[in-house]
Order: C-alpha cells, then sequence, then structure tokens
C-alpha cells in the first residue's frame, strides 16, 4: 500500500533524520553481503551497493567450492 498524505510526510521526514544520521542506506559505507564488514584497501569489494562480496568471503567460497568438489570426486 503507497503511504499518501500525513504518513507519507512523516515517513520523509523519518528518512531525511536516517540520512543526516548516516543510518539511511544512501550515505553507507558500501560492506560485504555475507560477514558485513566494509570494504577497505586490505578488504575489496567486488559488487555493487545493492550486493557486495569481500575477498575474505570470496577466498572462504573458493576453498568451499574446492573441498564439495572434493569430495564429490
Ligand atoms: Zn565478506
Amino acid at each position: 500500500m503507497a503511504l499518501t498524505g500525513q504518513a507519507k510526510a512523516e515517513y520523509q521526514r523519518q528518512y531525511m533524520r536516517r540520512i543526516r544520521n548516516g543510518s539511511a542506506k544512501a550515505t553507507k559505507r558500501p560492506t560485504c553481503s555475507f560477514c558485513a564488514e566494509a570494504g577497505s584497501l586490505e578488504r575489496l569489494l567486488v559488487g555493487d551497493q545493492t550486493c557486495a562480496i569481500c575477498e575474505e568471503c570470496v577466498t572462504l567460497a573458493v576453498a568451499r567450492i574446492a573441498e564439495a568438489r572434493q569430495a564429490r570426486s
């Protein structure tokens, strides 16, 4: 259900407050979708604002896949 009138105005006020507080998505630093760590020079992120994976999680995923492949053969 779309917000209208006063409810919409209140939602927008809260949204602007969250942006000022730095808790809204628009101002959030990109983080890994898997471990929630922020990207840095030591922890590169691959992806975008919606979905990203860090090199730590890529390493874990590769190891996990290798394990699964080995178990299968
Ligand atoms: Zn990660």
